[in-house]
């Protein structure tokens, strides 16, 4: 009869114990309190603030706190505090204050923190895993457009393309290096490079991408978005028309264009097998980049299309022309010029590559041979 009463009145303690402490959902600074001029916490704060589960003994009036097989085990009234076996000093002894085990918050929150290491919860953007395998992607090469005596298009208040894709071009470079991808530039300031010599530096540098920045004109002076161009032979009139735009840079270089032709059979065969095989990771970059700019800006998305760029033919690696917007528009040419609007476009941009690069990564090339 004894024992049952015994057994009865820890039970009714055990219980009344174990449940009133989760009740106090409070954060450990906010429940602090004096008494006879030290720092207190309520235990239940302890428990909660560090997720641990908790044992009391009513009759030993002892308290078990426990997290991952280390333990700390409180006495009421008693100054020191058993540490994974361990005596450790408390400033002050463990007191019950209006039915609460209350704890010296010193030393739950020097102590404990240090037995129970809380989950690292950091507010700062969480960078994924760089992947190492073999379809990294590690160098891209941008290409900004035209240069020195080759102005590209010109806008009717004289805004030139090649100025406005240089800005463009540099602004991406920094973002992309943040991003931890080499980017390299085929140039950097304002001077003259051949169609056929831009993608032969992406080649040389074995870049992962090639991606050629333009803006469009047209003879309509209405036409504007944006628009990402891979290399195919099947082309609809407007890709035509771009295409033959951006290849007219050709007239400022008619010498060099025979070095750029493939010396043998043998050679023009490679390259077109090589360019099948890039052409579908190369319409899936110019998707996430033509995407990317017309969403977060709000441009016309005029869609991804195949032409004939020279400047895309020699690439050895998925490859793009970016069109970000018209000249010839009067409107958007002044968005163009606009610095705020160019930083926009090019997070835009940015953002769209590094999409295609964590897909790429992770089907392993889309559809690359092992
Ligand atoms: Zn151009």
């Amino acid at each position: 009869m004894k024992k049952l009463t015994y057994l009865l009145i820890i039970i009714f303690f055990i219980s009344g114990c174990a449940t009133a402490p989760r009740k106090e959902a409070v954060s450990f600074g906010g429940v602090t309190r004096s008494i006879n001029g030290v720092g207190y916490v309520p235990a239940s704060a302890v428990i909660q603030s560090y997720n641990a589960n908790h044992t009391w003994d009513p009759i030993a009036r002892k308290l078990i706190i426990e997290k991952n097989g280390r333990e700390a085990i409180f006495c009421v009234g008693a100054d020191a505090a058993l540490i994974n076996n361990s005596i450790k000093k408390m400033p002050a002894a463990v007191k019950m204050d209006s039915g609460k085990i209350m704890i010296p918050a010193s030393f739950a929150s020097l102590v404990l923190k240090e037995l129970f290491p809380p989950p690292i919860i950091s507010t700062r953007r969480k960078r994924p895993i760089p992947y190492k395998g073999k379809y990294a992607i590690r160098t891209i090469v941008i290409d900004p457009g035209h240069g020195g005596r080759d102005p590209g298009a010109i806008s009717s208040i004289g805004i030139k393309e090649k100025d406005i894709v240089l800005s463009i071009s540099k602004r991406l470079k920094s973002y992309l290096q943040k991003e931890g991808i080499k980017t390299i530039l085929t140039r950097d300031n304002d001077r003259f490079i051949s169609l056929w010599r831009r993608s032969h530096i992406a080649n040389e540098n074995n870049a992962d991408f090639f991606i050629s920045i333009h803006a469009n004109a047209s003879r309509t002076k209405y036409v504007n978005g944006v628009e990402v161009f891979y290399l195919s032979e099947a082309v609809d009139d407007f890709a035509r028309a771009t295409a033959a735009a951006e290849n007219a840079a050709l007239q400022y270089e008619s010498s060099s264009f025979n070095k750029f032709k493939p010396k043998s059979a043998v050679a023009a065969t490679l390259g077109d097998m090589l360019s099948d095989e890039n052409r579908r990771e190369s319409i899936e970059l110019a998707k996430c980049i033509g995407g990317g700019m017309s969403k977060s800006l709000s441009l016309r998305d005029r869609g991804v299309k195949g032409a004939r760029f020279y400047v895309l033919k020699g690439a050895q690696m998925p490859s793009v022309v970016v069109e970000v917007g018209f000249l010839s528009n009067r409107k958007e040419a002044m968005k163009l010029k606009d610095k705020n609007f160019q930083q926009r476009l090019t997070k835009a941009i940015a953002d769209g590559i590094v999409l295609y690069k964590h897909r790429y990564e992770k089907t392993d090339g889309f559809t690359r041979p092992r």
